[in-house]
């Protein structure tokens, strides 16, 4: 096994002024693991940069591996942005006595909270309404009696039972005829895409060499064996060999056709369900506490977001483009009626700010109907040198990549170290809480109000010194990004200068959520962010130009689909503008 260096201990013979900042995902460091990609043989090659991959990477880094990680597009650019962002033990399991899936769950919940991201993971309250009187109120109660024991003491406060005036003075937004009274109890929510890329940043920071905008087209054999993968750089055009004595497969959705590259079929297979989520103005839902609907086959979620509520999802099947997964007119309806069915007043298709669908990565299962098919993960190695992991939940990402690398550790030489994920904070945490409670002398010190502070603070965690230093060199950084006004310039400068993001599309979409938090949907943001963007990159003006009309047509494709009134017409019409990485 190769050794690694640590955060603590960066590249040598480097000038200290010039030294990176840990896992900073510049695009002079995208150079440098392009150049090492190519030249290293690793113990572990993973693929696919969303939560799973990103967790493995942190994983077999921290055990003291050599890992390389490839993206075909941008870290959490699949279904680890599209969630419904709620890091929880699910009601669901509970309901189906699947006691060991939320226990595990709600342990990684705690661990979150307290530990690994308390800068990305918070708290929040949900009222539950009852519309029986005795037995719902008794079985939902003693479930979640269940749910507070399991999540792990004090980690967020206990459920409590209220009357319907009580859940009417938290919730007046409910319809008084819909209720008998209410539960109310916690869970956590998290910001998937910043918290996927914060996991590679971090596990670039203990040595491993991630790159996005790399996609596998092929593997490298030695026999049966595979010994590696062959990637193609979408920015420069070049093909790489990426040797590896193990590579672990987590494409999500897109795990079968990694494995139709290999050839034959392994033990599962994975299917996609669709989840769509739409935003509305915070102002439109009066309630001081996130929703949770009955719907017809499911549950709604309506949650705080921001300055916007977040309401999701649907669940349907989904055999058409993996890529660009489209959102209809039919999916955005269902969700107005159920929210419609207990809020006053009603929302209409003109409240909806932003829309996003995402592919949940199933094991395909005996049961046809997808919310039905597992939730759960499986690891295996179908060929020597591969292992394969699909399913599971972003909640349990952590446990994921540790069974994934056991798996994959076994096939390597010496014995790997256990792992050690549950006591390695992801960047930004270690010192959170210090700066939170210093964030009046912050918002002091750099002329912001503190309701910015707090912002970043939510964002960046400790490394808001990193964000706040950028602003104190170039003043107009601190300025609002003109058409977004929730996000600074200096965001969107960081997200391409330490945070991985190459196109205007990861900027806007994944680094900030502009392009579905704005009622244009990032349009007016796309020139002023285009133009922060080419300063860091090197962009001329025809390509800074081609970006933003690029973003442009995307966001009205996106619109158009949602007016289709099928998946097949929304797919046509979202597919005709695809990312230009693949
Ligand atoms: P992905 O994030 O899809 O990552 C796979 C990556 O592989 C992609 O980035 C892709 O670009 C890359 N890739 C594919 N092919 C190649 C190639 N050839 N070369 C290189 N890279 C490649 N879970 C929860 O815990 N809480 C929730 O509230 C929740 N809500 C959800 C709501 C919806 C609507 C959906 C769809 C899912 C939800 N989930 C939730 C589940 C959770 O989001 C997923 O389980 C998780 O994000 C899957 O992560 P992944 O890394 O396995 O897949």
């Amino acid at each position: 096994m190769n050794a690694r260096k640590t955060p603590d201990q960066p590249n040598s013979g480097q000038p200290l002024a010039e030294q990176p900042s840990p896992g900073e995902l510049s695009p002079r460091s995208r150079e440098q693991t392009l150049q090492r990609l190519g030249q290293q043989h690793y113990d572990i090659v993973v693929v696919g940069g969303g939560v799973t991959g990103c967790g493995i990477a942190l994983d077999a880094a921290t055990r003291g591996l050599s890992v390389a990680l490839v993206e075909m597009r941008d870290y959490a650019s699949g279904t680890s942005s599209r969630s419904g962002k709620l890091i929880h033990g699910g009601l669901r399991y509970l309901e189906q006595l699947n006691f060991s899936l939320v226990k595990e769950a709600l342990t990684e919940r705690a661990l979150m909270l307290r530990t690994l991201c308390p800068h990305l993971v918070r708290p929040v309250r949900f009222i539950y309404p009852l519309e029986h009187r005795v037995w719902e109120r008794f079985y939902l109660g003693s479930g979640l009696v269940l749910y507070d024991t399991m999540g792990g003491a004090g980690a967020v406060p206990r459920h409590r039972h209220l009357t319907k005036r009580g859940a009417l003075r938290l919730a007046p937004a409910l319809k008084p005829e819909e209720l008998v009274g209410a539960l109310t109890f916690y869970d956590a929510a998290i910001d998937d895409a910043r918290h996927t890329m914060t996991l590679a940043r971090t596990a670039a920071a203990y040595g491993a060499d991630v790159a996005s905008g790399t996609k596998v087209t092929g593997f490298l054999r030695e026999g049966q064996r595979v010994t590696g993968v062959k990637v193609h750089d979408a920015i420069s055009d070049r093909e790489i060999p990426v040797v590896g004595k193990q590579v672990i497969n987590a494409a999500g959705v897109w795990t079968d056709q990694i494995q139709d590259m290999v050839g034959g079929r392994g033990k599962f297979q994975v299917r996609a369900s669709k989840g769509v989520h739409i935003l509305v103005p915070r102002d439109r839902i009066h309630s001081d506490a996130a929703i949770l609907v009955r719907a017809e086959d499911s549950v709604v979620f309506i949650r705080p977001w921001g300055r916007h509520w977040l309401i999701g999802t649907t669940d349907t099947k989904w055999e058409l483009d993996l890529d660009h997964p489209a959102a209809n007119r039919d999916d955005i309806d269902y969700l107005l009626r159920q929210v419609n069915r207990v809020i006053s007043p009603e929302l209409s298709r003109e409240d909806v700010e932003g829309v996003y669908a995402g592919l949940r990565p199933l094991l395909a299962g005996e049961s046809a109907t997808t919310s039905r098919l597992s939730r759960e993960h499986a690891v295996e190695s179908p060929v020597p040198g591969l292992t394969v992991i699909a399913g599971g939940k972003y909640t349990t990402y952590r446990v994921m990549a540790k069974d994934a690398v056991d798996a994959a550790a076994r096939g390597l030489d010496g014995a790997a170290p256990e792992s050690c994920t549950q006591n390695i904070p992801l960047l930004g945490a270690a010192g959170y809480q210090a700066l939170w409670n210093s964030r009046q002398r912050l918002a002091d010190e750099y002329g912001l109000h503190v309701a910015r502070i707090e912002h970043l603070l939510q964002r960046y965690g400790s490394l808001v010194t990193e964000v706040l230093a950028l602003v104190k060199d170039r003043p107009d950084l601190g300025e609002p990004l003109e058409g977004a006004e929730e996000y600074l310039r200096v965001e969107i400068s960081y997200a391409a200068s330490h945070e991985g993001a190459l196109f205007l599309d990861d900027a806007l979409t994944r680094r900030t959520h502009v392009s579905f938090e704005t009622m244009d949907r990032g349009l007016t943001a796309a020139a002023p962010a285009a133009a922060l963007m080419a300063e860091v990159l090197g962009w001329d003006d025809a390509t800074t130009k081609a970006q933003i009309e690029h973003y442009q047509q995307r966001i009205e494709a996106e619109r158009a689909s949602q007016e289709e009134m099928d998946d097949a017409g929304a797919d046509a019409v979202r597919k005709k503008v695809r990312d230009s990485r693949l």
